[in-house]
């Protein structure tokens, strides 16, 4: 087993998997919450104010290939990051949403977990088109859900 998870490891960084690389501190990201196996971060095209993405350290591409462990881990940092949001913004429910493979509308193969606050009266439907987001303003909420 372990073999097989550091050959999947070897397998990601050679596709060059955008969140290994996130992991790897090579991309920067706004992150907020981390531990031994999770790292939280700022969506890069939030659908709401204070998007995230959680999401295992250990490549994984999807819901299906993903271990049961590794899942557990981000299920617990996903309800951390979903009473953070309502803590620290305010936000008045939330959307914990994970895409698998396209027929599911996953754009990007490293397992995640959109935790996106929402809003009474917010304008959002899913799915949202992602959109760029405002640099600033993704810091600014980042540096509030620390
Ligand atoms: P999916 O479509 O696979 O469910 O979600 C992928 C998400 O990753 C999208 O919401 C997209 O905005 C986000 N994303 C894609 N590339 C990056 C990136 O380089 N940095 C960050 N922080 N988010 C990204
Ligand atoms: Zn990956």
């Amino acid at each position: 087993m372990r073999a097989r998870n550091w050959l999947g490891w070897v397998a990601a960084m050679v596709e060059d998997c955008i969140f290994c690389r996130i992991v790897a501190g090579e991309i920067p990201a706004h992150v907020v919450d981390e531990d031994e196996r999770t790292l939280t971060f700022m969506d890069i095209a939030p659908a709401t104010r204070g998007h995230a993405l959680v999401i295992p350290r250990q490549h994984a591409a999807d819901l299906w290939e993903i271990e049961q462990d590794e899942l557990l881990a981000v299920s617990a940092a996903a309800h951390r990051q979903a009473l953070r949001v309502r803590d620290r913004l305010e936000a008045d429910g939330v959307n914990l949403i994970n895409s698998c493979r396209p027929a599911g509308w996953q754009t990007v193969f490293h397992f995640h977990v959109h935790v996106i606050p929402r809003y009474d009266g917010d304008p959002l439907k899913l799915p949202w088109v992602p959109a760029p987001g405002d640099m600033q303003e993704i810091a600014a909420v980042a540096q509030a859900l620390r």
